[in-house]
């Protein structure tokens, strides 16, 4: 899960990481009382959203720069309302972009350098390793293809936590001294405590700044959390923006179904993770695209079934749908029935093969042959693949 920049500096301040004062806006009659606790003269006006690049970002209607340096507050207020409501693209979002409902005006910071700070949880070591750099405000891929000397690495051991040489370590490779040196060991000690506290899977800072009076500052945030350890952290489920989230993928949450949309146009309900991977990769053989990645689980019932093909048919890039059941604790019978269930619940005007295998599959078949629902079944995955690409290409 992820969370916006300002939730995001909320934390870090309960961390005891400096950030710029700041207050958001979800409306504008509220842009007022936001902007009046800022002190006067130069603000900045950031759009929020789940996604970086805001900075060289566009929105839909031309106006540039999702995130503004604005001379007075009532130029910060008019950007503010060109922002919200408005869909920024930035080479994070896709080409779609994503829709501003929150606009974030704090101060603004007078930068000496920029650099890049992040904690994330390293797969090869499984251990969390701290990112540091002198290029900030860049991407840190672009830094590490071209310039990885100016990267440094550190790897935590999570049993001990960040030790104060490698704070140091840290804060000598960015080539701090002096006091410099002990308010970034101060600030790596609260983003590292929130990063194993609050479970995170990611914290990152770019750009973390200096100011010419020698200040250490993160002039921006954002924290991604590992949803497994979500259910021990309300208060940062508190946080869960739902409008960015694909409204789908939410409905399928609420059901407990592992959907992911995706840009095709065929449906796939298949149970079990890897037969769902197996299943995208068969129709892709054949010369078709799934329009999702479905694993209804082991134990899923004939609601869930209803609800998984409900979800899947609110795609309106879909013109088939295959499903693929190879029963074991999920009986065959209770998915014919969860399809003919979903038939009846929604109108069905796609073509659909079922390929069913395994736990009373008999009595799943039987169940599809007797209904007079236009069921294609299939006996071999390839078969079913086949036969679904060969009924989209025709419509
Ligand atoms: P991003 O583009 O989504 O990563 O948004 P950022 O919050 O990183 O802002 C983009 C860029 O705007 C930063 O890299 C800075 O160069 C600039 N910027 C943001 N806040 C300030 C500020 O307070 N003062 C100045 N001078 N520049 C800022
Ligand atoms: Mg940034």
């Amino acid at each position: 899960m992820n969370i916006h920049e300002y939730q995001a500096k909320e934390l870090f301040q309960h961390y005891g990481v400096p950030v710029p004062a700041g207050h958001c806006a979800q409306d504008t009659s509220d842009f007022a009382s936001a902007l009046s606790s800022l002190p006067e003269g130069v603000t900045v006006v950031k759009s929020q959203i789940h996604a970086g690049g805001r900075g060289k970002g566009t929105f839909k209607d031309g106006f540039k720069g999702g995130v503004k340096l604005a001379k007075s507050k009532e130029e910060a207020a008019e950007f503010g309302r060109k922002m919200l409501g408005n869909t920024l693209v930035t080479h994070q979002t896709g080409p779609e972009g994503r829709k501003v409902g929150t606009v974030y005006f704090t101060e603004a910071s007078e930068i000496e350098k920029e650099y890049y700070l992040a904690i994330v949880m390293d797969r090869a070591t499984s251990r969390p390793v701290v990112i540091a750099s002198t290029e900030g405000g860049v991407e840190i891929e672009k830094v590490a293809e071209e310039t990885p000397e100016k990267i440094t690495r550190v790897v935590i051991d999570p049993t001990l936590g960040l030790r104060a040489h490698q704070a140091r370590q840290i804060a000598f490779g960015l080539g701090f001294r002096g006091d410099q040196v002990k308010q970034m060991i101060k600030l790596l000690n609260g983003l590292y405590r929130l990063f194993w506290e609050k479970d995170a899977s990611l914290v990152e800072v770019n750009p973390l700044i200096t100011t010419p009076s020698g200040d250490v500052v993160a002039l921006d945030a954002k924290v991604g959390f590992d949803d497994n350890a979500l259910f021990r952290h309300p208060d940062i489920v508190a946080y869960r923006d739902l409008n960015e989230e694909d409204p789908k993928e939410v409905e399928a949450s609420k059901a407990n179904l592992n959907y992911i949309a995706l840009d095709g146009n065929i449906a796939c309900m298949v149970n079990g993770a890897g037969l769902a991977m197996a299943t995208m990769d068969i129709i892709q053989h054949y010369g078709g695209s799934p329009a999702n990645f479905l694993d209804v689980g082991g134990g899923a019932d004939a609601e869930q079934v209803t609800q998984a093909f409900q979800i899947i048919l609110k795609d309106e890039n879909v013109k088939g749908i295959l499903v693929n059941i190879f029963g074991g604790i999920m009986k065959c019978d209770v998915i014919a029935t969860g399809i003919l269930e979903a038939a009846k619940a929604v109108h069905l005007d796609r073509p659909l093969v079922v390929r069913l295998e395994g736990t009373n599959v008999e009595q799943g078949k039987k169940l599809l042959d007797q209904s007079n629902l236009k069921i294609v079944s299939a006996d071999t995955l390839a078969d079913a693949a086949k036969k679904i690409v060969e009924l989209v290409a025709d419509r």
